[in-house]
C-alpha cells in the first residue's frame, strides 16, 4: 500500500483532534482532554519554537555569510523589506476594501450599536478627547443617567475581561519615544535576547551584524567558523524531521485541547460564540482565502513564471497545515524552510536570509486582519473613521504586524497599538476576543504562504530558484 503523506496525516490528526473535542465536551470530558491531553500540544509548539530560536541566529548567520559579498547582501536586503512591505500594505488595502464593501459592524441591530456609541463617547471624554460628530441622542433628557448605567456595566465587563494585563502594556508603551521600537532591535546583552522568544528582531540583528562581520575578516579564520556554523544548522534542521514524524500525534492534541477550551463542557457554546461575531469572522475569512488562494499565486504567476499555481500549495502543504495547527509562524519557520528548499527549490543562501526575517516583520494576514477588526469594531459603535483615519490604521496596522511577534494571539495584543492610533477603545479587543483563536490559525496560514511567496520572488530575482514538482512533497521530512 502506498505510504499515506505526512501532511494528509498531519490533516487526519487535526479532524480527529477536533471530533474527539466535541464528543468529550458533550460527554463532559473537556477538563480530561485538557488535563491529559492539551499539554501534548504545548510539548509540540515547545519543540518546534526550541528548534526555532537557534535556526534563525544559525541559519542567517549562514546565510550573510555565504552570499560573500557584501553589496549583494544590501541589494538583496533592501528588495527583501521592499517586497515584504508592499505585500502588507496590499494586504491591509485589501482588508479595508472587504470591510467598508460588506460593512459587517453595521449588521449589528441598531439599538445594541447606539448604546456602543453612548459607552463610547463616555470613554472618549475620560480620556479628554473631543468627539466631534455628536448624535442626536445625545439631547435626550436622561442621558446621562443611562450613560452611567453603560458605563459601569463596560468597566466591569472590561475587567472580567482577560486582556486587563495587556492593556497595562499598551499603556506602558504609549508613553516611550516615538524611535523606540527602533531602540528596541539593538539588544544590549545578547543571552537576554536569547533566552526570550519575543525578541526575534534583536536576534535577527545579531545575526546579520555577525555574518557581515565574518565577511570582513580573512578566509583562514572566517572558514572554520562558517563550516561550525553550516553544521549545527543541519543539526537543527533534522530535529525538524524528527519532529515532524510525531507531529500528526500532537496536533491531534493541540486542536483537541483548542476546541475544548472554548466549547468547555457544552458544544452548543462553539456556535453561540460565533453566530454573534459571525460577520466579521467571515469578513476576516474572505479576505485570507482571497491572499491564500488568490492574490499570492497571481504575484507568483507575475513575478515568478516557474513555479506553477498547484505546484505552490503542494509544496507549501506541509507548512500550511502546522501553521494552521500551531497558529505560530515563529513555530512554524523550521518547517517553512524545509519546504521552500527542498520543495519549492530556492537556494539555501536566499531561505535561509529571507525567511527568519519574514516569520518576523512579515504578516500581511494579521495586518490585513486587523485593519478589519478596527474598522468593524468602529462600525458596531456607530463611528465612521474618515479617509484620513483610515490610512492612520494602515501605517499603524503595518508597523503593528512588524512588531507582533509570531506565536498565537499576538496579532490581538497589538490591535490594541492600532486601536489606540484612532482614538478608539483597545479595550474593545474583548469584544473580538472570542473567535480570536480560529481566525489566528487562518491569519498565520497567511503570514506563511506570504514570506514563502516573497522569498521565490528574491530568489527568482537572483537567479537561484530551481523549481521542480515535487511528488511528495512531506518526503523532504524523511529521516534518511
Ligand atoms: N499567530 C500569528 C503568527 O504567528 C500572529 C498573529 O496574528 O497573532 O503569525
Amino acid at each position: 500500500m502506498k505510504k499515506l503523506a505526512l501532511h494528509w496525516k498531519i490533516i487526519i490528526g487535526m479532524v480527529l483532534g477536533i471530533i474527539w473535542a466535541l464528543v468529550s465536551s458533550s460527554l463532559g470530558w473537556s477538563s480530561f482532554t485538557i488535563d491529559w491531553i492539551d499539554p501534548f500540544g504545548t510539548i509540540f509548539i515547545n519543540l518546534l519554537k526550541l528548534i526555532a530560536v537557534p535556526l534563525v541566529l544559525f541559519s542567517i548567520i549562514s546565510g550573510v555569510a555565504n552570499i560573500g559579498d557584501p553589496k549583494s547582501l544590501g541589494r538583496m536586503g533592501g528588495k527583501t523589506l521592499g517586497v515584504y512591505l508592499l505585500t502588507t500594505v496590499f494586504a491591509i488595502g485589501l482588508g479595508l476594501t472587504l470591510v467598508n464593501i460588506i460593512k459587517p459592524g453595521k449588521l449589528i441591530d441598531e439599538q445594541s450599536r447606539i448604546d456602543n456609541r453612548i459607552s463610547y463617547e463616555i470613554w472618549a471624554s475620560e480620556q479628554g478627547y473631543q468627539v466631534k460628530d455628536g448624535i442626536n441622542y445625545l439631547q435626550d433628557p436622561n442621558f446621562f443617567e443611562r450613560a452611567q448605567e453603560i458605563s459601569k456595566l463596560t468597566k466591569s465587563e472590561l475587567k472580567d475581561a482577560a486582556v486587563s494585563d495587556k492593556l497595562q502594556t499598551a499603556e506602558t508603551r504609549k508613553k516611550v519615544s516615538p524611535l523606540q521600537p527602533l531602540v528596541d532591535i539593538v539588544p544590549d546583552n545578547f543571552f537576554y535576547s536569547l533566552s526570550n522568544n519575543g525578541l526575534m528582531l534583536q536576534i535577527i540583528f545579531f545575526a546579520v551584524f555577525f555574518g557581515v562581520c565574518l565577511l570582513f575578516i580573512p578566509d583562514q579564520k572566517s572558514q572554520p567558523v562558517l563550516t561550525l556554523v553550516d553544521g549545527i544548522n543541519e543539526v537543527f534542521l533534522k530535529m525538524v524531521d524528527l519532529v515532524m514524524q510525531a507531529a500528526p500525534f500532537f496536533v491531534f492534541a493541540l486542536l483537541a485541547g483548542v476546541v475544548s477550551k472554548m466549547a468547555g463542557d457544552d458544544v452548543g457554546k462553539v456556535i453561540e460564540i460565533f453566530k454573534g461575531l459571525s460577520w466579521y469572522s467571515l469578513t476576516v475569512l474572505g479576505g485570507l482565502l482571497m491572499m491564500i488562494f488568490v492574490v499570492y499565486p497571481l504575484i507568483l504567476k507575475t513575478f515568478v513564471k516557474k513555479i506553477p499555481y498547484s505546484g505552490f500549495f503542494k509544496s507549501m502543504s506541509p507548512a500550511q497545515t502546522l501553521a494552521f495547527s500551531t497558529s505560530s509562524s515563529a513555530a512554524t519557520l523550521p518547517v517553512t524552510m524545509e519546504c521552500v528548499e527542498h520543495n519549492l527549490g530556492v537556494d539555501k543562501k536566499i531561505s535561509s536570509f529571507v525567511l527568519p526575517i519574514g516569520a518576523t516583520v512579515n504578516m500581511d494576514g494579521t495586518s490585513l486582519y486587523q485593519a478589519i477588526a478596527v474598522v468593524f469594531l468602529a462600525q458596531m459603535h456607530m463611528i465612521d473613521l474618515t479617509v484620513g483615519q483610515q490610512l492612520i490604521v494602515v501605517l499603524t496596522a503595518t508597523l503593528a504586524s512588524i512588531g507582533s511577534a509570531a506565536v498565537p494571539s499576538a496579532g490581538l495584543v497589538m490591535l490594541i497599538i492600532v486601536l489606540d492610533s484612532v482614538g478608539l477603545n483597545p479595550a474593545w479587543i474583548a469584544i473580538i476576543f472570542p473567535v480570536d483563536r480560529i481566525l489566528d490559525m487562518f491569519r498565520t496560514v497567511v503570514n506563511v504562504t506570504g514570506d514563502a511567496t516573497v522569498c521565490s520572488i528574491i530568489a527568482d530575482g537572483e537567479n537561484m530558484l530551481n523549481y521542480q514538482e515535487p511528488d511528495d512533497p512531506t518526503k523532504t521530512f524523511d529521516l534518511d
